[in-house]
C-alpha cells in the first residue's frame, strides 16, 4: 500500500475525544520498547511521527493516527513498566478497557511482541485480556532482523505456543530495519480494515 498522507489526528483518552468519524481502527499495543512506535513510523513511511515509549509519569493517552484518509492506527500506550504505581496502571487499564469495550470502528488489534524472544507475562496478559474482549488479533512478532532467517519459523511456534494464539490470530514476521513483512502485514491490515 502506498501512503500518501499520515498525520496524527486525535489524542484522546475519553470516548468524546475519539474521531468523530466511521473509518475503521487498527489499535497498535506491545510492551513498551519492544518496538511499536519504529513499526508504526515504517508502515507509514514516517522517521519521527510515532514518538518512542511514553515514559511513566506522563499523561498516556490513545494516538490516533489518519492513514490516507483511509484508516486510523490507534497506538495505545505501552504496558510493562514495573514501577509503574498502581494508581497510574489502573487508569492505563480503564481508558483502554473502555476503548476496547466501545468502538465499532476498532477492527483488529496489532500486538507487537519481540521475535528474538518467548513472549513474556505481560504480554501473555494483554493477549489474554484482548481475547476476553473477542478481538481479532494480529501477532506481529518484530525485530527478525536479529535472528537469522533459519530460526524464524522455530521462533514463531514458541510465541504462538506460549501464548495459546487462536488459530484464527496471525502471526506474522516484521523488521523495522529492513522493512520485511511490511506489504503483507498492510494486505492483512486492509482486510480486516474492510470487515
Ligand atoms: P516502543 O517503545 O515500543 O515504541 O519502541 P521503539 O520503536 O522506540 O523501539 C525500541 C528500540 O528498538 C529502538 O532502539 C529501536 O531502534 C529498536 N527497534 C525497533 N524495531 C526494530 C527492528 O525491527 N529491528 C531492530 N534491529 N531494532 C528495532
Amino acid at each position: 500500500m502506498k501512503v500518501t498522507k499520515a498525520e496524527l489526528a486525535k489524542v484522546a483518552v475519553k470516548p468524546d475525544q475519539y474521531p468523530d468519524t466511521q473509518l475503521p481502527e487498527i489499535a497498535l499495543s506491545g510492551r513498551s520498547n519492544v518496538g511499536k512506535s519504529s513499526f508504526i513510523n515504517k508502515m507509514i513511511n514516517r522517521k519521527g511521527l510515532a514518538r518512542t515509549s511514553q515514559k511513566p509519569g506522563k499523561t498516556q493517552t490513545l494516538n490516533f493516527y489518519e492513514v490516507n484518509e483511509q484508516l486510523y492506527f490507534v497506538d495505545v500506550p505501552g504496558y510493562g513498566f514495573a514501577k509503574v504505581p498502581k494508581t497510574e496502571r489502573e487508569a492505563w487499564g480503564r481508558m483502554i478497557e473502555t476503548y476496547l469495550q466501545n468502538r465499532p470502528q476498532l477492527k483488529a488489534v496489532i500486538q507487537i511482541v519481540d521475535l528474538r524472544h518467548p513472549p513474556s507475562a505481560d504480554d501473555k496478559m494483554m493477549y489474554n485480556w484482548l481475547k476476553h474482549f473477542d478481538m481479532q488479533v494480529i501477532v506481529v512478532a518484530t525485530k527478525a532482523d536479529k535472528i537469522p532467517k533459519g530460526k524464524w519459523q522455530k521462533h514463531l511456534s514458541i510465541i504462538s505456543k506460549d501464548l495459546q494464539k487462536d488459530e484464527s490470530d496471525p502471526i506474522m514476521l516484521f523488521s523495522a530495519e529492513t522493512a520485511h513483512g511490511k506489504e503483507e502485514l498492510w494486505k492483512k491490515i486492509l482486510y480486516y480494515a474492510s470487515m
